[in-house]
């Protein structure tokens, strides 16, 4: 079997993988990092991102994610674990991996998890087995990107972790690491995940 446990994950970052150090000077107009050795990228609802640099050496740092990484898993649904296409099945919509069940379906969950792909899928749900029934795999129909998590630097006030609305003006006041996308009519996912036993789970 080739898909072992330590293969890489597109999302998560890597050991030799950090962000910039930078200072945060935020007025009425919003933030303004200071420090850096190139522009910051500016997205286009005006949220400024937090830079990172380094190599992808190393072990990954699976608790958390990449901004960049992230950002374009969510908003190109592509699949956090191999940063291809995720999968989307024709009426149930696209596939998460998330580590908590709610209490009804359907239902209309916010998460940071991109979607995956079928094998990632597997993979996941195959390497997180020792977590027993925590995780589920659930189709959504409809994913907006609805929010952005980060730190908020308001003048005059103490840096705060935070998740603010995209539409809210308050975003441009963000040190964005992470798109919150909501998922609409959720279910958990009836799609089979494996083949039949005789095609076996891929590689
Ligand atoms: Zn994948």
């Amino acid at each position: 079997m080739t898909d072992r446990p330590s293969a890489r994950v597109f999302v998560t970052p890597f050991a030799g993988e950090r962000p910039y150090a930078y200072t945060v000077a935020s007025d009425r107009a919003g933030v303004k990092l200071r420090g850096l050795p190139c522009p910051p990228y500016v997205d286009e609802h005006g949220i400024t991102w937090e830079p990172w640099g380094g190599e992808q050496t190393g072990n990954q740092r699976h608790e958390e994610h990449h901004p960049a990484r992230q950002r374009a898993c969510v908003k190109q649904r592509l699949c956090g674990g191999c940063g291809q296409e995720s999968d989307e099945h024709p009426q149930f919509g696209r596939l998460w991996v998330l580590p908590d069940a709610p209490a009804g379906w359907p239902c209309e969950i916010s998460t940071t998890a991109p979607p995956f792909c079928l094998l990632c899928a597997r993979r996941a749900v195959r390497d997180c087995q020792g977590l027993g029934d925590d995780f589920v795999r659930v189709r959504a129909p409809v994913a907006r990107v609805t929010g952005v998590a980060g730190t908020l630097h308001l003048p005059g006030r103490d840096p705060e972790d935070r998740i603010v609305p995209i539409a809210d003006g308050l975003r441009r006041h963000m040190v964005a690491r992470q798109l919150v996308l909501t998922l609409e009519g959720a279910l958990l996912d009836p799609a089979p995940l494996y083949e039949p036993a005789h095609v076996g789970l891929g590689s």
